[in-house]
């Protein structure tokens, strides 16, 4: 048995584990290694029994004078035992653990490791952890590790098994990092990291371990940026597009707009304009939040590939979406006699487009594309890396601008997109009314329950978003949100017209809902979180969210994006039942910042990494330790990556790893 010996092989006993195992994503035994501790319960404090005071967490270790199982009624049982050294006596209590008195028996030396109580003015120690005293305390007398749990599988066996298998592998924990980078970097060796990230004697230690293990993440990640990178720029364009033949035509494209362009728009279709002059295809994301005019620049993008005589293709996530953009941008384009093509799965027939815009029903081989030289994704993290790689494939090396509207800050999106060239929207076009926006405490429901329906009657529309319950969407979920709709159908809103959406519902059954609402067939829209509303709903004023403090900024400020796309002055309004005077604060802030990025930059400040995987849906894979908010360790680890690079192909480890985390690529291409 290695490292790499799969679990389901590695022994009979593992073998029952093997499926458990794999929801912690462990699927061999190197993988318990790096299934690293969330925290560690302190219990290095030893105390003498006839010392201990209750309230203390502390380590006590003696010599089991008793121990049995009681029955109780209704099939309980209580494990009792005594325990004593040379100061004392003390006793121990667990409940519903009928194995405990076969694991330690009378006489045996053990340690245990708990909270002193007190019972009928005695210490006594309930449900411990405990083990038998020997060389190597895993559980008990020091920081243990607490890990990651599933069903089946505690800490405490997690434990042994790292141990064991620490212990087994003296030298098949290779270090990969060149000892220049450690030395530069001042890191602990990779077996010395593994070791106290798992069993540290001091917390220092535990924190020194985990910057290394979050180092190597963060530096391998560039790595792989910079090799796809490198990759993408040996792709050669036969004919670069000539822009300034066109600048004509550009100019009669902005004075065609009904608005001006922002400076963050000019200059975004200003970059793309120079990667299309190259001979190399251009790989740019544009992040703009929602309503900071990304399809404008698109659309620029695609009547200069027009001009240079290449088709485009525009794909979208949803059919509702990507009906929106074929008019909008049938529009922007029509003073140019360009031929735009709606592509989805009820459109029939071969077309002959010059755009061609449409859901994922784009990359289905029926569209053949006789000279692709542009390519546009909007909402890229809806697609996954295969489907973007079809469309792209279906011309030869065409430029490609993905775009979102997550509002990750700057660094991360430095980071996760290292090997794309982005582009901002960080100004949003003028005359764009703020969405005003206040927190509710439990005392102002009702008044914003009548106010509400006041500006119903005055012809506004309403989104009202239940609760977040849980990350993904689930049954419970969706019945919290269908018991909510009925109570406002039934008690708050009985003369208003309501509509319930939520993820569960089919795609078709979905749209209809919002189209009908957009339709204003509804006054009130009822709707989980994780509905995405990409489309305008103009009338739509107010956004109302339910327990906002469950959610980060950057999720809330999304979620208030949907209103506000009109001419009319639009509301959000967050509910809260929250006490706790920073919690408040923290939500306040979304009165007076209004930009995704910063938000962002606050929620991680605040709440650290896990609200911007909140907001990203392939986020939560990147990293197993690491964290974005360690902007120092991130910048330390893009130094390193930038001077190492030019020597990897030197380093058959490192060009493993690379290799490895590019097969779970989460940028583009
Ligand atoms: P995004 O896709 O970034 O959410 P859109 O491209 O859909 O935003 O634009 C949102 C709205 O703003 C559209 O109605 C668009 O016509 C309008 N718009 C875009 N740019 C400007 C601008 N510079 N000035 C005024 N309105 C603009
Ligand atoms: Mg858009």
């Amino acid at each position: 048995m290695d490292l790499q010996t799969p679990i389901a092989q590695a022994s009979k006993a593992y073998k029952m584990y093997a499926s458990r195992l794999a929801k912690l994503g462990i699927f061999k035994i190197e993988d318990f290694l790096f299934h690293t501790p969330f925290r560690y319960e302190d219990y290095s404090l030893v105390s003498k029994i006839g010392q201990v005071q209750p309230g203390e967490t502390v380590t006590l270790k003696g010599e089991v004078v008793e121990i049995k199982n009681q029955y109780t009624r209704r099939f309980k049982t209580i494990q009792k035992a005594k325990v004593k050294d040379e100061t004392g006596e003390i006793e121990i209590t667990w409940f519903n653990q009928p194995f405990i008195p076969k694991t330690i028996i009378k006489d045996d030396f053990v340690s245990f490791s708990g909270k002193v109580e007190s019972f009928h003015n005695k210490p006594s120690m309930q449900s411990p952890d405990y083990e038998v005293v020997s060389e190597n305390m895993l559980h008990t007398g020091r920081l243990v590790p607490i890990y990651p749990e599933t069903k089946g599988v505690s800490s405490k066996w997690l434990r042994r098994q790292v141990f064991k298998a620490l212990s087994e592998s003296k030298d098949e924990i290779k270090e990969f990092l060149p000892s220049k980078t450690i030395e530069r970097n001042s890191l602990l060796d990779l077996r010395d990291a593994l070791e106290k990230i798992h069993f540290p004697k001091t917390m220092e230690e535990a924190e020194k371990a985990k910057e290394r293990l979050s180092f190597d993440e963060l530096f391998l990640l560039q790595l792989s940026s910079l090799f796809r990178k490198t990759e993408w720029n040996k792709k050669i364009i036969k004919k670069p597009f000539k822009v300034e033949n066109f600048q004509k035509e550009l100019t009669k494209f902005k004075g065609s707009l009904p608005f001006e362009l922002t400076k963050a728009q000019e200059k975004a279709i200003n970059e793309i304009l120079e990667d299309f002059k190259k001979d190399k295809p251009m790989n740019r994301l544009l992040e703009g939040e929602v309503g900071s005019g990304k399809t404008v620049v698109a659309a620029a993008g695609i009547l200069v590939s027009y001009l240079n005589g290449f088709q485009s293709a525009l794909m979208a996530p949803t059919e509702i979406l990507a009906q929106q953009h074929f008019h909008t941008i049938s529009k922007l384009l029509e003073p140019f006699k360009i031929k735009v093509e709606l592509i989805t799965h009820s459109s029939k027939g071969k077309k002959n487009a010059d755009v061609y815009v449409g859901t994922h029903a784009l990359i289905s081989s029926k569209i053949k594309f006789d000279n692709l030289g542009f390519v546009v994704i909007d909402e890229q993290q809806r697609f996954g890396v295969e489907q973007r790689t079809i469309l792209r494939q279906k011309g030869e090396n065409p430029h490609v601008l993905t775009m979102t509207a997550t509002p990750i800050p700057r660094t991360v999106a430095l980071t996760i997109y290292g090997d794309l060239d982005l582009s901002f929207l960080d100004e949003m076009p003028k005359g764009r009314k703020k969405v005003k926006t206040w927190l509710v405490p439990p005392e102002k429901r009702e008044g914003a329950y009548e106010w509400i329906e006041k500006q119903v009657k005055e012809g506004d529309q309403v989104f009202i978003i239940c609760p977040l319950i849980e990350e993904s969407e689930n049954m419970v979920s969706v019945k919290a949100a269908t018991k909510e709709f009925e109570r406002l159908r039934k008690e708050v809103f009985p003369s208003l017209r309501l509509a319930l959406l939520h993820g569960k519902m089919k795609a078709g059954e979905k749209e209809e809902i919002l189209r009908d609402f957009k339709d204003k067939k509804y006054d009130i829209l009822v709707s989980t979180p994780v509905v995405e509303v990409g489309i305008d709903i103009p009338n739509a004023t107010i956004m109302m969210i339910e327990e906002s403090q469950r959610f980060g900024l950057a999720q809330l400020h999304q979620l208030r994006g949907r209103v506000g796309r009109g001419e009319k002055q639009s509301y959000c309004l967050l509910f809260t039942d929250a006490k706790n005077p920073s919690t408040l604060e923290r939500i306040r802030s979304m009165e007076t910042i209004y930009f995704g990025p910063e938000l962002a930059e606050l929620d991680l400040k605040l709440r650290g990494p896990g609200q911007i995987y909140g907001t990203m849906q392939h986020g939560k894979e990147i990293f197993k330790v690491a964290d974005f908010s360690d902007f120092d360790l991130v910048k330390k680890a893009r130094t390193e990556a930038e001077i190492i690079f030019p020597e990897m192909e030197n380093n058959p480890e490192l060009m493993e790893k690379v290799a490895l985390i590019n097969k779970s690529l989460v940028s583009p291409d």
